[in-house]
Order: C-alpha cells, then sequence, then structure tokens
C-alpha cells in the first residue's frame, strides 16, 4: 500500500501493509477531492464512440456519451483537442474459445472476474484454468474448501505452477500441469474435463472457473482512430490465442503506440494505464525467458509518470498535439511524428527478434523501473516523479517474501520515506 500511493498524498494509516480494496477505493476518493477532481467527473456517463474530428487544419476528437439519468439517457457530443483513454484492462474476460462442449457441460462455468469467495465452491471438485496470479490464489483459496481441486495450466507453464505453490497443493488432491488451450481440451456433456495429454478428471467436475486473464477492450474508439488491437507482424509471430483475438475490438494489445503511451500517427490519442504485471515466480519463463520474482507493476505510480509526462509532453512539444497538420514536416526529433514513427519501426524490428506472442507486448516485466526512468527522461522529467530505488527495493522485498510465503506475507508492514525503508517484522 505504501508503495502503491501517488507521490503527493500518503495513504492515512501506515500500521499496516496489505489492505483491502476498500481503503483503495476510500484512497481514491481522497484524492479525488484533495485535487478537487469531482467537479470534472461526469458520473454514470458512458463514452459511447470517438472519432476523429473532420477539420483540415488541426488534430481533433469528437467523443459521443450517453449519462444515464434517473428516467431517461441523455446523449452528448464533446469536441476536443486530445482524448486520454484510461478505461481500464481487467474487465472484459477472456475465455479460450474454442474448448470443446462449453454449451453443454452441466456443471458451474465462472471467470476469476466473478469470483468473489470459496464459500459456494464447498465441496465441489473444481478445474481452476490458468496459474497466473489471479489463478494461484483462487486456487490456493478454494484448495482449503473444496473435494478436489484442479490447477491447469500450459505445459510450459508447469514448473513455474509448481514452483508457486510447492506442496501446498499436494494435500488438496491438486493435479497440475495439464495442457488447457484451445480445442485441445473439452468439456463433456457428462461433467467430465478432458486434458490436452489425453487424461480425463475422474469423477464430475462441479465447476470451472477460468483465470484466464482479459481483453483489451477498447469498443469506443471508432475504426478512423486508426487503433489496431494486433501488431503488424506476420501470422507466423503469433501464436494460438493471439491468432485467435485478431482483427477484433478485444485483444491482448493496443497499437500503435509509442512507449504503450502515445499514438505514433495521431499523438492527441494517449493512452494511459496499458502496461501490466509480470510473473510470479523466480524462475525464467520458458517461453519469454524472462527471469521474475515480481507479481504486479505497480499501477499508481505507473499512471502518474504516464500522465505527468503527457503533460510534460504538451508544454515541452506543443506542434506534435496541437500544431497545423503539415507543419509538422520540417522538425526532427523523437517527439515529432516521423521521430514516433522510426522509433515505432525499430520497436517492431526488435520485437520480431524476440519472437514473443502479442500478447506480451505490454507487459514491463523486470524492465517497469527502466520503463518509468527512460519515459522520464524522453520526456524531459529531471525530477523523478518517485525515489526509484526505494520502491523497487521495497517492490522486490515484496516479491520475495511473496515467494516464501505465499499467505503469510500480507501480515509484512513496511514504512517508507523519502530516502530509505524498512520492514517491520
Ligand atoms: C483481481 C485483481 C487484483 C488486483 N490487485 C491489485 C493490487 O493488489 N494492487 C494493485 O496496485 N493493483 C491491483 N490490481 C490492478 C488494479 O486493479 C488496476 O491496475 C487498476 O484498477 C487499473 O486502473 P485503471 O484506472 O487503469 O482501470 P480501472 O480501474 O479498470 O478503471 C477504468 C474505469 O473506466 C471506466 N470506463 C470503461 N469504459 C468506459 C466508457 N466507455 N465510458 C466511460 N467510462 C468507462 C470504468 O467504468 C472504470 O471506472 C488488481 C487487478 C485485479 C483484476
Amino acid at each position: 500500500m505504501q508503495a502503491m500511493a501517488f507521490s503527493d498524498l500518503p495513504f492515512t494509516d501506515d500500521s499496516i501493509s496489505f489492505v483491502h480494496h476498500p481503503v483503495v477505493l476510500a484512497y481514491l476518493q481522497r484524492y479525488a477531492q484533495h485535487h478537487n477532481l469531482l467537479q470534472h467527473i461526469h458520473f454514470n456517463t458512458t463514452v459511447t464512440s470517438v472519432t476523429p474530428r473532420n477539420n483540415k487544419d488541426t488534430e481533433g476528437w469528437i467523443i459521443r456519451t450517453m449519462t444515464q439519468e434517473s428516467q431517461s439517457e441523455r446523449k452528448e457530443e464533446w469536441e476536443v483537442d486530445a482524448v486520454v483513454v484510461c478505461s481500464g484492462h481487467f474487465f472484459e474476460p477472456y475465455i479460450p474459445r474454442e474448448i470443446e462442449g462449453v454449451e453443454r457441460f452441466p456443471g458451474q462455468l465462472v471467470h476469476s472476474r466473478d469470483y468473489r469467495t470459496p464459500i459456494p465452491f464447498k465441496d465441489h471438485v473444481c478445474v481452476v484454468v490458468g496459474a497466473g496470479p489471479s489463478g494461484v490464489d483462487v486456487a490456493r483459496e478454494l484448495s482449503g474448501v473444496v473435494r478436489k481441486l484442479y490447477l491447469c495450466t500450459r505445459e510450459r507453464d508447469a514448473g513455474v505452477v509448481k514452483g508457486a505453490v510447492g506442496d501446498r497443493f499436494a494435500t488438496a488432491g491438486l493435479v497440475a500441469c495439464e495442457r488447457v488451450t484451445g480445442s485441445v481440451m473439452r468439456l463433456t456433456p457428462e461433467g467430465l474435463v478432458e486434458f490436452s495429454d489425453g487424461s480425463v478428471t475422474s469423477e464430475r467436475v462441479d465447476s470451472v472457473v477460468f483465470c484466464t486473464g482479459y481483453y483489451y477492450h477498447i469498443p469506443f474508439l471508432d475504426p478512423s482512430c486508426d487503433v489496431k488491437f494486433s501488431l503488424p507482424l506476420s501470422e507466423e509471430s503469433m501464436d494460438e490465442e493471439d491468432a485467435e483475438v485478431e482483427g477484433e475490438c478485444a485483444s491482448r494489445c493496443v497499437a500503435p503506440l509509442y512507449a504503450h503511451l502515445i499514438h505514433i500517427r495521431h499523438p492527441s490519442l494517449i493512452f494511459v494505464g496499458l502496461p501490466f504485471k509480470v510473473f510470479l515466480l523466480t524462475q525464467t519463463h520458458a517461453l519469454t525467458k524472462i527471469t521474475h520474482t515480481h507479481t504486479q507493476i505497480l499501477p499508481f505510480p505507473c499512471f502518474e509518470v504516464q500522465a505527468r509526462c503527457v503533460v510534460e509532453l504538451m508544454k515541452q512539444h506543443p506542434q506534435l498535439f496541437w500544431g497545423r497538420k503539415g507543419e509538422e514536416d520540417e522538425e526532427t526529433g523523437l517527439w515529432t511524428r516521423k521521430g514516433l514513427e522510426a522509433a515505432w519501426g525499430d520497436l517492431m524490428e526488435a520485437w520480431k527478434q524476440k519472437g514473443l506472442p502479442q500478447r506480451y507486448f505490454h507487459l514491463l516485466g523486470g524492465n517497469q523501473w527502466e520503463y518509468f526512468k527512460r519515459l522520464e527522461k524522453e520526456c524531459g522529467i529531471t525530477e523523478p516523479t518517485f525515489n526509484w530505488k526505494v520502491l523497487e527495493e521495497v517492490y522486490n522485498d515484496v516479491s520475495n517474501a511473496r515467494i516464501r510465503d505465499q499467505q503469510g506475507y500480507r501480515n509484512l508492514v513496511y514504512h517508507l520515506k523519502a530516502e530509505s525503508w524498512k520492514r517491520i517484522e
């Protein structure tokens, strides 16, 4: 908690470090009041579309909104010079679509988005699909109440899962590490679940919990905004999950953006909050070859740096955002359309060399610190937003504590100061 605060407003109670979501909600409400932001927020209002403004001189955007009122809906249209999309990416559940037999499966199907407590699963035979942070957390909670638990993941993650949960699941009847993607898994009308190696659950499954992540889903962006939901790469560089979502307005990456932030051809279209977590363990991930101990990026510090950088860029490079069309042709440097286009080309070349699936595009991994510092530098920010060294050390300490004790690490208390930190045992 102490490490996730925005730089200008600490949490009030630093006697605990791992808090429940109502505390975070109260903090965000206090933050909005502190900065007098409520006056700017249009509650109960959905953005239904964003389209480019049809103006030959300058760029800009038309926003259409729908406000829910007590008895009716009010539609409005706004003309704006810039759009910052902060609509989140933990909402639209991803469920592998080619799993056979979903329609006729008699058991319960749930996505982790809708999971709240293990109580409804008491005495169930339960299959948890996916072994990311959600899958492991949900499986750990369920293992205390279910009769039998299967935790499934792709073969390539098998070692990671075993390392993550240790022996704790052994007593819970856990059968781990089956391959589960696409057509390789089948749910039968009799309530059994087939795994990719041909094995089948020994008895009827009461519930399947999909902890398979989320789409980047931004349905209100009109196609004319020129935002793609896949990278401009050949089909060979996609794995089956990438191919599944290709061409849809819902996928696991957003492009073409510089620094996960700014549309390279329409810089006044900005995205805050796209980067996401890293892996669960101190192991080298078989696919990405990335070794990590961390489980999350620090979302609020990430958002703050991104927002601060955008504001700084707008001040320093107004031409990029508000310049008259065509005038920017003579400018040079990174913060020009040509500069961003070239940087994007380099990034795509480097990405091809890595050979990773597209859904890892916004994965910062252990690179989050480098990303934050580099972004600040490139945007001309000389005073760092946070003491990154302190945050990184605390973050690593928490990650290691979590690996040592998956349950108990939440009882640790951290005290952070500007230049130092300490852990109270
Ligand atoms: C299970 C789980 C556990 C997590 N645990 C932690 C944790 O312990 N610590 C941590 O730091 N982070 C945690 N996270 C991550 C954290 O929740 C996110 O990083 C954070 O909420 C992202 O903030 P955001 O503002 O980008 O998106 P969101 O919080 O998703 O907010 C997006 C907002 O945009 C609104 N919106 C969407 N579409 C429209 C539209 N068309 N018109 C108008 N409004 C729209 C939504 O209603 C919502 O209010 C967790 C996430 C999950 C899923």
